[in-house]
């Protein structure tokens, strides 16, 4: 049973999606102003570990992760490089998802991005206007915090706290408000902005409003799972559950999942202080795999600090694992040539690794446990370092290989070297036709060598067995 801990309601939970089977999931994404910085990765990462490991319980995932690319600070930056705001985001996304490619971080089914989805932006503030619940002033509209009951209650912050922390706020047009809790739905363009034409002015969205459409569109009125850094859930989340349910007329998100934040050196990760690191910074030291695993050796909702010496642990503790998987490979290999019957306690070594998995599960069932099933994980590499041996059985060493690197595989950790899992697979391939022949199924045998030819390896069949070659 997977449990989640919800925001919402200050407990962790059983998973249950609203249709079975099926996860329908949105994850707030970068403003695309610049290269993305490692506390953007952080959600990244925590949140595709999650949807690899539903994707293994067998859950169908939809995950919708957007790109902000129109913004003030996507303005500003396109006035200071001297292009348009789009030409600003375009850049910004492509190296995006060059740094998320770097992490193992699977692009999400959709990746929509704000200013493709301005129609379904009106279409919302249209009909909110209706409800009463936005009004329009000189051509901003407002959101009324007020008239939406719940309003609060994904921060548990109570109305007049959130007043009296809002007097400080006041922006300009704030006075405009009829309520110093509402917020912008819609606001007129200043000069040189980007624009968009609306019943109400020539202007842009509001941020929240963004994500409460998109996820609208792609994966319906109401999802499973809503996610995104902690940072986001006051306004930006509240905006959001306020703006949709107000909207659609039921609830918006079951379960809504906050990361706590990356802190540098232990303060605050912030321009001002020069204590920033780019995605790319990292790059040029380690491999991103590194980050990725410090990032998992942490639980999510722990706040995490960025060190030297915790990147050089994470690069150590990686780097076991390779080593790990590089000697199970080999000794595969070895053993198709010299069969061993297999150590004596083999049979109890295979279920300490079956209750290791049933460990790495619970841990990702416990609210993402990423760093205790991380810790299971290193638990099989040392029991494969100490119990699997030249006397092993093909079946124990192939278990115990197959089983690290598919476990690693669902935190996005690829252990394994690519000609490595290509040489592996060839053979296991080939086992398979030479089965299939021998149960005189060959259609079955023609068909795994058509797929051996597509990934260019050929087959030639010997006295002494099949033998293969690139071509
Ligand atoms: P932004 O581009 O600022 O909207 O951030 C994109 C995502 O990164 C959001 O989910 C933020 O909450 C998250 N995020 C930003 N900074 C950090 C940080 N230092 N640690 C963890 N998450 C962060
Ligand atoms: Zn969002």
């Amino acid at each position: 049973m997977i449990k989640i801990y919800n925001t919402l309601t200050g407990r962790k939970e059983e998973f249950k999606p609203i249709e079975p089977g099926k996860v329908k999931m949105y994850v707030c994404g970068p403003t695309v102003y610049n290269f993305i910085h490692i506390g953007n990765a952080r959600p990244m990462i925590v949140f595709d570990t999650f949807r690899r490991y539903l994707e293994y319980k067998g859950y169908e995932v939809n995950y919708v992760s957007n790109f902000t690319d129109v913004d003030d600070k996507i303005i500003k930056r396109s006035l200071e490089e001297g292009i348009s705001a789009q030409e600003v985001a375009e850049k910004y996304i492509v190296e995006c998802k060059k740094d998320m490619e770097g992490m193992n971080v699977r692009p999400a089914s959709t990746h929509p991005r704000a200013t493709q989805e301005i129609g379904g932006m009106i279409d919302m503030i249209s009909t909110l206007i209706e409800k009463d619940y936005a009004y329009d002033k000189d051509g901003t509209v407002y959101f009324r915090s007020r008239k939406f009951k719940p309003y609060g209650k994904l921060s548990h912050k109570n109305l007049d706290d959130l007043q009296s922390g809002m007097r400080d706020l006041l922006v300009t047009g704030a006075e405009e408000k009829e309520d110093n809790l509402d917020f912008v739905l819609w606001k007129p363009k200043k000069e040189g902005e980007p624009s968009w034409p609306s019943p109400w002015s020539d202007g842009r969205p509001g941020w929240h409003i963004e994500c409460s459409v998109m996820a609208k569109r792609y994966l319906g009125d109401s999802i499973d799972i809503h996610a995104g850094g902690e940072d986001l859930i006051f306004p930006h989340h509240e905006n959001e559950i306020a703006q949709s349910e107000a909207a659609n007329g039921c609830v918006f998100a079951n379960y809504w999942m906050h990361n706590a934040f990356l802190n540098i050196d232990n303060r605050k990760m912030s321009k001002s202080l020069g204590n920033f690191l780019l995605v790319r910074d990292i790059a040029k030291h380690y491999d991103l795999q590194v980050l990725r695993f410090f990032m998992l050796n942490a639980h999510y909702r722990s706040p995490l600090n960025f060190s030297q010496e915790l990147m050089e642990a994470a690069k150590n503790a990686l780097t076991r694992i390779i080593t790990a998987v590089t000697r199970l490979s080999d000794l595969s290999a070895y053993i198709s040539e010299h069969p061993a019957k297999g150590r004596e306690n083999e049979a109890e070594t295979l279920a300490q690794l079956g209750s290791l998995v049933t460990k790495f599960e619970d841990s990702m069932d416990d609210d993402c446990n990423t760093a205790d099933a991380l810790a299971a994980i290193f638990e099989m590499v040392k029991l494969a370092n100490v119990e699997i041996t030249e006397e092993s059985t093909k079946e124990a060493v192939d278990t115990f290989l197959n089983t690290i690197v598919k476990l690693s595989d669902i935190c996005g950790l690829i252990v394994k070297t690519q000609k490595e899992t290509l040489d592996s697979d060839i053979e296991d391939l080939i086992a398979q036709r030479t089965q299939a022949k021998k149960d005189r199924d060959f259609a079955k045998a023609d068909a795994i060598r058509a797929q051996l030819l597509d990934m260019g390896i050929v087959l030639e069949d010997t006295r002494q067995g099949t033998t293969w070659k690139r071509v």
